[in-house]
């Protein structure tokens, strides 16, 4: 037995409609160990460069991480990776949820899907079986009535449903996924990806708990226990229980960095509309939690008074379909959220996609006759959410949008790329990094695109003083340093944070789990790896797996054709924000090029292709990936 994983891969060809089981060695595990370690393995070693990303040549991974399902709050995650029909380039997103915990249950680390299939279907695993089934009554239907459907099938009302909804089937570039209606893997288009193997669902249901398969599973559960007892007496996770992700719109509009207006301006003049108290005292009816976790961060709403079947808006969506596009009126933003989720598309590329039509129709790039009569005005809630069901389906203006701003910018042309708020075409999430250098930093370097989840945000290193900073000294960093700078001990804190996230999508832990972002310290989580696996990693081994999970999904991208050129902000982040406590401030541009050089020598990556060295390839047991993307 090999201790924390199932060592089991299902492997799926839709093409055939043939089904295998391979088992994993311990050796490959011990590199490889889960989630995005082990999906950029799998991309680089059995695609070749140039596959169509909508096509039956792309591999499709969901993977869960090394401690997905583990008794430890903030460790329900799974990752979802192809080549992105959006950036082109290696694709991936997260999300927690039930349904990571339940495939470790049901016997597998992962499912690696190949080609399509010839009428739509979904897969239903077992307990280690799985069958291929049609799903072509379940095709064109929201995802609510598709869960439904499928429980009811299969007679089982605990079943967890991972799927795609209508946009994915009509491969809008940034449809996403989603499990139990409430989680969402939303970036980068996995969800057109699997659209494009006519599958529209996975279905699971596992019976083995994860502690039968850990090497001291009461050790694991004592820290669970340490750590869900820590959750009120940490100011971060307390107020993520109490309010979740919303309550982050007036402070940063405050603060002068909540994107409005497609990121012209820092601070949103309808926040009141949007803030907290409106959210709590308008639409909040309950919270919800993921697998295992005391943290509760999710948010229950009702709309127009009654309950929906999805869940409430994060920040990020509140901010992309609010501020981002002038609307200050809450309920127009929670409309907006249930259609991205009914049909399953990212909401921030989502919103984020519209305003860039806002200010292309503001600024005269399109008309009515392009937008089939859309008045297309920052703060017109009516035609945004138009909008929204126009991209999902595709119809009208709606389906040049569904590309994603940068293709549709390249179709309006004349100065449109300007206004395309976005890197290597995936747009950017809620964080505007005139205000926090190192999540600018994190949007240039991703392999994914415009990722905000990279590294933990600025503000957490910025004061010596704070629990955050102290928390983060275990993981060798030393001295503070501001949120507005892009100083070599900024870079720094870049180069270690970035390796401790990237571990956190091997091993499964959520964004709001480990500090410095939040409550469980870097020895918690070295004693949870080693706990169930009876290694006995250092921290410094423990975020080796995160780089060399980094580096595989950079090779892939060099494969590709990707390089520093590709590194690049948006225009706008060199301009000076027209309002708020930031007003008249902006990125430099030398100071980011200066950092970029800075941190590719701390990673030892080539500092003008920007692409990991043959020496860092051989430190980090890659060597044998130097052929492949030669
Ligand atoms: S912190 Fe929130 S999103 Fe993360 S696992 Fe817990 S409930 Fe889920």
């Amino acid at each position: 037995m090999i201790y924390g994983t199932t060592a089991k891969i299902l492997r799926v060809d839709l093409t055939s409609s043939t089904i295998e089981v391979e088992e994993l060695s311990e050796d490959f595990f011990r590199l490889y160990p889960g989630g995005k370690a082990l999906a950029g393995y799998i991309l680089l070693t059995e695609m070749t460069a140039g596959v169509d990303p909508l096509g039956p040549e792309n591999v499709l991974v969901l993977a869960s991480g090394l401690l997905t399902g583990a008794p430890v709050s903030t460790t329900p995650r799974y990752v979802v990776s192809a080549r992105s029909p959006l950036t082109m380039g290696y694709g991936e997103s997260e999300a927690a949820g039930f349904w990571g915990p339940e495939l470790k249950m049901a016997g597998f680390e992962a499912i690696v899907i190949k080609g399509r299939a010839e009428k739509p279907v979904f897969l239903w695993i077992k307990d280690g079986e799985a069958e291929i089934r049609s799903a072509q009554h379940l095709w064109g239907r929201l995802a609510a009535e598709v869960q439904t459907t499928i429980r009811t099938e299969l007679g089982d009302e605990k079943i967890r449903v991972l799927q795609i909804g209508p946009a994915g089937e009509k491969m809008v570039r940034y449809a996403g996924l989603t499990n139990d209606l409430r989680h969402f893997n939303g970036r980068n288009g996995m969800g057109a990806v699997m659209g494009s193997k006519n599958l529209r669902a996975v279905a699971l249901r596992g019976s083995n708990r994860y502690q039968k398969l850990a090497y001291d599973a009461d050790r694991l559960k004592r820290l669970g226990r340490k750590i869900a007892q820590a959750v009120p007496k940490t100011a971060s996770s307390w107020s993520l229980q109490e309010h979740g992700t919303p309550v982050l719109v007036e402070p940063l509009s405050k603060a002068g960095i909540l994107p409005t207006r497609n990121f012209r301006q820092g601070e949103f003049d309808g926040v009141d509309g949007i803030k907290i108290e409106t959210y709590e005292s308008q639409a909040l009816i309950g919270r919800r939690s993921c697998y295992a976790c005391a943290v509760s961060c999710k948010r229950e709403v009702a709309i127009d008074g009654e309950p929906s079947e999805y869940g409430g808006p994060e920040y990020e969506t509140i901010g992309a379909f609010g501020s981002d596009c002038g609307v200050g009126d809450l309920q127009s933003v929670l409309k907006a959220n249930e259609l991205c989720n009914a049909y399953v598309m990212d909401t921030i590329s989502t919103g984020a996609t519209i305003a860039f039509a806002m200010e292309c129709f503001e600024r005269g790039l399109i008309s009515l006759e392009d937008t089939g009569g859309l008045e297309l005005r920052f703060g017109n809630a009516e035609a945004m959410l138009t909008l929204v069901e126009q991209i999902a389906r595709r119809e009208g203006f709606g389906d040049l949008l569904a590309e994603g701003s940068l293709r549709a910018a390249q179709k309006i042309g004349g100065d449109a790329l300007r206004y395309a708020i976005q890197v290597k075409g995936m747009e950017l999430a809620l964080h505007d990094p005139r205000g926090k250098y190192n999540v600018g930093l994190g949007y240039a370097v991703a392999e994914i695109g415009a990722d905000h989840l990279v590294v933990p945000h600025d503000p957490s290193l910025a004061d010596p003083e704070s629990q955050t900073f102290k928390d983060a000294r275990a993981l060798g960093i030393t001295e503070a340093a501001p949120s507005r700078s892009l100083s070599d001990v900024k870079v720094q804190h870049f180069y270690i944070l970035e390796k401790l996230t990237s571990l956190e999508k091997v091993i499964g832990f959520c964004f709001f789990g480990p500090a410095p972002r939040s409550l469980i310290l870097p020895e918690e989580v070295q004693e949870a790896i080693n706990a169930a696996t009876g290694w006995d990693l250092s921290i410094e081994e423990m975020l080796q797996i995160g780089e060399r999970a980094t580096n595989l999904a950079r090779l892939f991208n060099q494969r590709e054709g990707f390089s520093r050129q590709d590194d690049v902000l948006p225009e706008r982040m060199y301009e000076p924000l027209e309002n708020g406590a930031l007003q008249g401030e902006s990125m430099s541009r030398q100071e980011v090029e200066h950092a970029l050089s800075v941190l590719y020598r701390m990673k030892g990556w080539d500092e003008d292709s920007g692409m990991p060295t043959s020496e860092k390839l051989a430190q980090l047991n890659l060597g044998w990936a130097a052929d492949l993307v030669d």
